[in-house]
């Protein structure tokens, strides 16, 4: 039945005042009093037709529509997902946001992203728990510090905050890391990123949801697409270049939208030949694993190229492990325990202190991998057909950026400088945008 808070509910709702604000006292009020809590989302019928359908409710769809909403008043949105939202990379991933990347494209590109999330808890009204708590890349040879001082020095140039620091530095800011120079793989320095650090994947996600439901955004879970519907294109039912993009069709009915955007990283392929649209794009899984929680003693990020592991440790206690991703093409989010064996050889390498912690779980997500390492990104040859997709084992940090230079494309039919670079036509006309050096570990 109908109160008068829950009126004056709808009324903010209507009105995209967002979310109700609660008082500490009025926060535990509601927890004791019973009643339901407000729906996070909305849970609306679904209609025939939209002026935008985006597949995936990952990060990126979500990001895309929030925007849409927020920066160009483009409301008449479905974000549509065949498991729920955050089931993909955006809610399995390790969390880790930087910049430091290799190539001035992709350093700006990400610097951006990470201002965005620095502003994200306000601008959502969510707590998704930012820690800017540093991130250092480890160098166990020469060539490894070559790299390090290249990503230092074009990090720099881009106004970056990123050097290089000797093993006496490392061993200060992560005193659980063997720094003496005697093990297999000495630590001979390591690139040093204040910025970087860790933010709660599922609050981010939570977050865009919400805020673009406020907005009027729909979001529509177990709705899986099935095909792109497209007239005008040169190959099979009209689809492919030259074309144009009509709709789509779901396990819940057809749906006819000028604007169709792939937001699925790990099926991107599968969804981008829907519409003929062949992407240079392998699915692989990537793995990761959490320990118990112990009392906190990383209080950095610390990341390995040279033996394919990184670690973070939660607010928790817990260490959370990831590496690089399983070397063949596959669609399954199952661990192994070649994984695990390999990670806790090559953690304990660094940290020979740990070994008595256990490992509580593992798990897996599929990545989009790219030649390049960078991602795929704006308009295609079929017309209202978009990508935002090749995020391979990196696009979590990508999520707000991405969201917000796609969300501009579609409104003003015009690629940002800032995506420019990623656009699908690099791979015919050879200009990549080589991140493998700065990506190469997953995260
Ligand atoms: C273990 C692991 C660790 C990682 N660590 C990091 C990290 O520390 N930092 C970082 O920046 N990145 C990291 N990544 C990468 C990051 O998670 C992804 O790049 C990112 O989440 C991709 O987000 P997305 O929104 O594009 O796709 P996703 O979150 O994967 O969402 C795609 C969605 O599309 C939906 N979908 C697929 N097919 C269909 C269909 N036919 N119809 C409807 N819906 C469909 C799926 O259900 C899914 O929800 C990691 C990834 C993994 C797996």
């Amino acid at each position: 039945m109908a109160t008068p808070s829950s009126i004056v509910a709808g009324a903010r709702r209507k009105l995209g005042a967002g979310p109700p604000r609660y008082s500490a006292a009025g926060l535990v009020r509601k927890g004791l009093s019973g009643d339901s809590w407000p729906r996070v989302w909305r849970d609306v019928e679904l209609k025939s037709s939209y002026d935008v359908v985006i597949i995936g409710g990952g990060v990126h769809g979500l990001a895309t529509a929030y925007y849409l909403a927020t920066n160009h008043g483009i409301t008449d949105v479905a974000v549509l997902d065949k498991a729920y939202l955050g089931s993909g990379g955006s809610g399995r991933n390790t969390a880790i946001v930087r910049s430091n990347y290799l190539t001035p494209e992709g350093v700006a590109f990400y610097d951006r992203s990470l201002t965005l999330y620095n502003t994200m808890a306000t601008d959502l009204n969510l707590n998704v728990m930012f820690s800017e708590r540093g991130h250092m890349t480890l160098a166990h040879t020469d060539g490894a510090l070559r790299t390090m001082n290249w990503r230092a020095e074009v990090n720099k140039l881009q106004g970056i905050d990123s050097s290089v620091i000797d093993p006496t530095e490392v061993g200060k800011l992560a005193p659980s890391l063997d720094v003496s120079g005697d093990s297999r793989y000495p630590i001979l320095g390591a690139l040093y990123h204040p910025p970087g650090g860790t933010i709660r994947h599922d609050a981010v996600v939570w977050g865009y949801a919400r805020g673009a439901d406020h907005r009027g955004v729909e979001m529509h879970q177990k709705t899986e697409v099935l095909d792109i519907l497209c007239e005008g294109g040169s190959g099979p039912d009209g689809k492919g270049p030259g074309g144009r993009v009509t709709g789509v069709r779901t396990s819940r009915g057809d749906i006819s939208a000028p604007i169709v955007v792939n937001c699925t990283a790990g099926w991107a392929s599968l969804i981008s030949d829907m519409a003929g649209v062949k992407l240079p794009i392998h699915t692989r899984p990537l793995q990761a694993a959490v320990t118990e929680p112990v009392k906190v003693f990383l209080p950095t990020v610390v990341v390995s190229g040279s033996l394919h592991v990184y670690v973070s440790q939660t607010d928790r206690g817990e260490l959370v492990f990831g590496a690089s991703v399983d070397p063949f093409n596959n669609y399954n989010v199952g661990g192994s325990l070649e994984f695990t064996e390999e990670l806790a050889g090559h953690v304990l390498e660094l940290m020979p202190g740990i070994s008595k912690m256990r490992l509580l779980r593992q798990w897996a997500g599929l990545c989009d991998m790219t030649p390049d390492y960078s991602p795929v990104m704006g308009d295609t040859d079929v017309d209202g057909f978009y990508v935002d997709v090749g995020w391979g084992t990196y696009g979590f940090k990508a999520g707000p950026v991405s969201g917000e230079a796609m969300a501009e494309a579609i409104a003003t039919r015009a690629m940002p400088k800032i995506i420019a670079p990623f656009h699908i036509s690099r791979f015919a006309t050879g200009e990549l945008v080589g991140e493998k050096g700065a990506a190469a570990v997953g995260h």
